[in-house]
């Protein structure tokens, strides 16, 4: 592969990286033509209660590429994050996700919704502004927009980061702190983010009703997040034991395919009446087959 040049001489692309491959820069083109298109689609996933109160959905970004079918987030992401891409993925996914609660809200739907962003949307100047106008001009209050950050937004200038941040929630926005434990789990870097939740990575979720070391470290990240007034979400919840250990460890919510994976709005909506005010009930165990 080379690099293509200009007149000038100057690289165009970066032929070192190899972030920069032929296919990465196709994608790269053919996701910000999907997104001029309106072809990238949101998915919701709902969080709830032991209780089986709905406290939450989560938006989640989907990508089907003409040819090659659907794209993984993770994959796409990483392409928009090393591109410069990233916030025009974060106001395309904003744009839709508050569009999508004000509708749910005038049909008297009132959950809100939790948008992940990347590290790199928290240190373009001007975020906070943009996300509060983007409320406004949508009549969505501050309170049914939950934003998810990961441990990686401190890595650059984590004194920015958290103007940022305090900006955001000062205007009533929560945060949530996603994949908690697979970064820099610095416990003083926690005190300083102004996080009210505190999402438990899968992959500690995953093992916990079998691996006695993942049961101990989300016992421990459930105490820690309690004891600072954090509320306590695990991700990845598949089954039921998973589901009864969490309870018994005091977390607050699960997320997870258990209750249900993401979800198109119109199917969203449909489970959101379905459960109507009981909320998600676990479905009864059938009982022992009589020997
Ligand atoms: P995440 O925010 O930690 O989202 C959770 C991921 O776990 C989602 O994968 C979800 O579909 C998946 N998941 C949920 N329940 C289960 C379960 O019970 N079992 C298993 N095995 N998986 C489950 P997805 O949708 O592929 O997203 C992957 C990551 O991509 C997300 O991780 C998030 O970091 C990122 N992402 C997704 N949408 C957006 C977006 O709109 N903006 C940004 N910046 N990142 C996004
Ligand atoms: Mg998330
Ligand atoms: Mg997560
Ligand atoms: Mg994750």
């Amino acid at each position: 592969y080379q690099a293509k040049r200009d007149r000038t001489g100057v690289e165009v692309y970066e032929s070192k990286r190899d972030s920069n491959t032929p296919d990465r820069l196709g994608l790269l083109g053919d996701l910000r033509r999907a997104l001029e298109a309106g072809d990238v689609h949101l998915h919701y996933q709902p969080k709830v209660r032991f209780d089986g109160q709905v406290v939450g959905l989560e938006a989640l970004v989907r990508w089907v590429h003409p040819e090659r079918g659907k794209v993984p987030p993770d994959e796409f992401i990483a392409i928009a994050e090393s591109s410069g891409l990233m916030p025009h993925l974060t106001e395309y996914v904003l744009e839709a996700a508050l569009g999508q609660v004000a509708r749910w809200r005038s049909q008297d739907l009132f959950v809100p919704v939790a948008v992940n962003v990347s590290p790199r949307d928290v240190h373009t100047p001007g975020f906070a502004g943009s996300v509060a106008a983007r409320l406004a001009r949508h009549g969505v209050p501050a309170g049914a927009l939950q934003l998810e950050i990961t441990e990686h937004v401190l890595l650059e200038d984590p004194q920015r980061a958290a103007d940022t941040l305090n900006a955001l929630t000062g205007h009533g926005v929560k945060m949530s702190l996603d994949d908690f434990g697979t970064g820099y789990s610095s416990l003083v870097h926690l005190r300083r983010l102004p996080v009210s939740e505190l999402k438990i990575d899968r992959s500690f979720v995953a093992r916990l009703a079998v691996d006695t070391e993942d049961a101990e470290i989300v016992r421990c990240t459930v105490d820690l997040a309690h004891s600072l007034g954090l509320l306590v979400v695990a991700e990845g919840v598949e089954d039921d034991e998973t589901w009864e250990r969490l309870r018994d460890l005091g977390c607050d919510a699960v997320q997870g395919w258990l209750v249900a994976a993401a979800m198109p709005p119109d199917e969203t909506t449909a489970w959101l009446r379905a459960r109507g005010s009981r909320g998600w009930q676990r479905p009864r165990a059938a009982l022992p087959a009589a020997t």
